[in-house]
C-alpha cells in the first residue's frame, strides 16, 4: 500500500500544500548508506570548500527569502513578521556555521617528560541523523545541518510531515548552491522513518515533544551512539511587582499568543508576585484581547485545536476561571482567540503537560521564594522569563530557576542562535544545540601523542 504524507495550510485547510510518497524505512538506510559513502570526501574536500559551500546557501536563502517566507506561512500558519525573522535567521545560521571551519579543532599540549607534542583533535562522527518537528520548519534543520556539515558530517534529514515541504525547499537550495550530491538529504516520512534514522546513523539530533523524544534517546543510547534531544516547555513567567506591568503585559502577550503558542519557548505560565496580580491580570487580559492574526495565527491541525478546547473547557469544569478567549472562531482554518485562565488545579494536565497553543495559566505567589518553587515545580523546564527592575532577584532568579533558558525583563520566546540553547530536567538530553555547543556535539575528540621515532 501507498503510504502519502500530505501538509495543508492550517489558515485554509482545504489548501493541501503537498502530497509525497512515504518513502518507507528502507529508503532512510539507504540515504544513510549513501551519506555515509561520500563523508569522507566531504570532509577531505577541507575547510576551505566546506566553508564556502554553507556561505553559498546562506545566500541562496536571502535570494529567496520572499518565497521562503510565504512557503512558511502557507505551510505551517505562522504569522508573515515571524516566518520573515526566521528566514532571516536561517540565512544567519548557515553564515555563522560557514566560519566554522577555519576555527580551531584541538590544543597543543605538553608532554609530563621528554620531547614529543601531545595533541586533541576534534573529529565528526560520519552521518548525522536529523529529525526536526514542524514549528520552525526551516531554522531547525539549519540549526542542526549547518554545524553538522561545517565540521565534516554528513546529514540525513527527516522533516515533520507538517513541515515536508519548507525542508524539500531547504535542500533544493542547498543542492542549487553547490553541495555536493548526498552530503544533505531531506528524506520526508513519519514515525517509520524516523525510527529508521535513528537506528543507522552515527549521531543523533532530535527536536520534538517529550515523549516522541525520550524513545529516540533511549534507541540511540542503547546503540551506543550520541543523542541531544531538544523537548517540550512548561514556562513560566514570573512578574515582581517593580516591573514596568505594561510592558511585562505586552511581553507576556507575545510568548503566550504568538505564533498562537506553537514555540517550545512560550509562556505557558504566568505567575505573579504580590501587588503585581491585580493590574497584571487586568492589563494581560487586555493585551490578550487586542492580538490578531498578524501575531497569532492558526493553530496547526484540527487535532490540535480540538485538544486545546477540550482542556480549556476541562479546567473550567474543574473550578478554573476563564479570564478571557478560549473559544475557536466561526471561520477557516484551526483559529483560537489566545487564552488565559486561574484557579487551575494543580493536578490539571494543562497545569502538567505542554498543550502548544494560545493558552496560558495565572497564578499567585506571595513573594519570589514561592513564585521560584512554583516556576521550579515541573520537569518541562525550558525557558522563563521575569520581570523585574531589581537586579538581586534578576540575579536570585538567574541562580535558582531550573530552566536551560533564563530571560529577564524578555519574552519567553526569544532564542540567540549563536549561544547554547537547551532547556533543564526533562526538556533537554544531551549536548546543547546552538552556538559553539553544537560544533561540540556533532564531534568527538581524539588524543594524539607524537614521540620522536628515535634514530635520528
Ligand atoms: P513530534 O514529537 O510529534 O515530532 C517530532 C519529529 O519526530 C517529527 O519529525 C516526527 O515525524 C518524528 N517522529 C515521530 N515519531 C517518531 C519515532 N517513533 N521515532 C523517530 N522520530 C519520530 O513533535 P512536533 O509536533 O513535530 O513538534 C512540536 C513539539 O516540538 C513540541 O513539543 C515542542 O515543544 C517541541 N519543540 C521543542 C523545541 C526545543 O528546542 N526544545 C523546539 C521546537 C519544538
Amino acid at each position: 500500500m501507498v503510504v502519502t504524507i500530505t501538509s495543508y495550510n492550517p489558515a485554509d485547510p482545504a489548501d493541501l500544500v503537498v502530497a509525497v510518497e512515504e518513502p518507507g524505512a528502507e529508503a532512510v538506510r539507504a540515504a544513510v548508506a549513501r551519506a555515509r559513502a561520500v563523508q569522507p570526501g566531504w570532509l577531505a574536500a577541507g575547510a576551505g570548500a566546506r566553508s564556502a559551500a554553507l556561505g553559498r546557501i546562506a545566500e541562496a536563502v536571502e535570494a529567496h527569502a520572499d518565497e521562503l517566507a510565504g512557503l512558511i506561512v502557507r505551510e505551517v500558519g505562522k504569522p508573515l513578521a515571524e516566518a520573515r525573522g526566521e528566514v532571516a535567521r536561517t540565512a544567519a545560521i548557515w553564515r555563522y556555521y560557514a566560519q566554522a571551519p577555519f576555527a580551531p579543532s584541538g590544543a597543543v599540549h605538553e608532554t609530563a617528560a621528554g620531547p614529543g607534542l601531545l595533541l586533541t583533535r576534534r573529529r565528526p562522527y560520519g552521518v548525522a541523523g536529523l529529525i526536526a518537528p514542524w514549528n520552525f520548519p526551516l531554522a531547525i534543520p539549519t540549526w542542526k545541518a549547518a554545524p553538522a556539515l561545517a565540521v565534516g558530517n554528513t546529514a540525513v534529514l527527516k522533516p515533520a510531515p507538517e513541515a515536508t515541504a519548507c525542508a524539500l525547499r531547504l535542500a533544493e537550495l542547498a543542492a542549487g548552491a553547490g553541495l555536493p550530491e548526498d552530503v544533505f538529504t531531506v528524506l520526508p516520512g513519519g514515525a517509520e522513518e524516523g525510527a529508521a534514522l535513528v537506528d543507522t546513523a552515527d549521531v543523533v539530533s532530535f527536536t520534538g515533544s517529550t515523549g516522541v523524544g525520550r524513545a529516540v534517546v533511549r534507541a540511540a543510547t542503547e546503540r551506543g551512539v550520541p543523542v541531544q534531544a531538544e523537548l517540550g516547555g512548561l514556562n513560566a513567567a514570573l512578574v515582581l511587582p517593580d516591573a514596568d506591568l505594561a510592558q511585562a503585559a505586552a511581553h507576556l502577550a507575545a510568548a503566550i499568543a504568538g505564533y498562537a503558542g506553537q514555540k517550545c519557548t512560550a509562556t505557558s505560565r504566568v505567575i505573579a508576585v504580590g501587588a503585581a496580580y491585580e493590574p497584571l491580570r487586568d492589563a494581560l487580559v487586555k493585551a490578550l484581547e487586542l492580538v490578531d492574526d498578524t501575531a497569532c495565527g492558526p493553530v496547526i491541525n484540527a487535532a490540535a485545536r480540538d485538544r486545546l478546547t477540550a482542556a480549556v473547557d476541562s479546567a473550567v469544569a474543574a473550578g478554573a476561571t476563564l479570564l478571557t478567549g478560549g473559544r475557536a472562531p466561526e471561520r477557516d482554518g484551526w483559529y483560537l482567540e489566545p487564552a488565559l485562565l486561574t484557579d487551575v488545579p494543580a493536578e490539571h494536565p494543562l497545569a502538567r503537560e505542554e498543550f502548544f497553543g494560545p493558552v496560558a495559566l495565572l497564578h499567585a505567589a506571595a513573594d519570589l521564594d514561592e513564585a521560584i518553587a512554583l516556576a521550579n515545580d515541573t520537569p518541562h523546564s525550558l525557558s522563563t522569563s521575569v520581570h523585574t527592575r531589581s537586579l538581586d532577584v534578576a540575579l536570585a532568579a538567574a541562580d535558582r530557576l531550573d530552566a536551560g533558558m533564563i530571560r529577564v525583563n524578555a519574552p519567553s520566546s526569544g532564542v540567540d542562535f549563536h549561544l547554547p540553547f537547551g532547556g533543564a530536567k526533562g526538556a533537554s538530553h544531551g549536548e546543547r544545540e546552538q552556538g559553539q555547543a553544537a560544533l561540540d556535539f556533532y564531534t568527538v575528540s581524539r588524543t594524539v601523542s607524537v614521540l620522536p621515532g628515535g634514530g635520528a
